[in-house]
């Protein structure tokens, strides 16, 4: 059952998708959109991705969400800090998506983004 509900993000995905073709209510998508932003962001479960000390290998311990490091407080702050600061565009896409998983996770969490603001934006112009 853990598996399972390591992945409940997913299922969400899957049932915001289906209130955007039944045409859901607005708060109903909006709670949606976030709980699958949030579990993208903080739950997901992928690997660290922390340049190591010395540079050159990334940390394949076990994180949750793509925002979040493993249980090195170092590696925690080193991923907050490439987010922030963006200084190297291609270190912080190898660190924050090594594998097609995190890519994925990346891509739910953007989806979720875009889906909120969609749901808040939308009926301004249609309502
Ligand atoms: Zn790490």
């Amino acid at each position: 059952m853990r598996a399972i509900w390591a992945y409940w993000g997913y299922l969400a995905a899957a049932a915001l998708i289906v209130a955007w073709g039944r045409g859901a209510a607005t708060g109903v998508i909006l709670v949606l959109s976030l709980a699958v932003f949030a579990y993208a962001a903080f739950q997901t479960p992928v690997w660290c991705g922390a340049v190591n000390r010395g540079g050159g290998t990334y940390c394949r311990r076990n994180a949750s969400g793509i925002l979040m490091g493993c249980s090195l407080r170092q590696h925690r702050w080193q991923k907050i800090k490439l987010i922030v600061l963006r200084s190297k565009a291609g270190d912080v896409s190898r660190a924050l998506f090594p594998t097609a998983k995190e890519k994925f996770g990346a891509f739910i969490a953007l989806g979720g983004l875009a889906s909120a603001a969609a749901a808040a934006v939308l009926p301004v112009f249609t309502g």
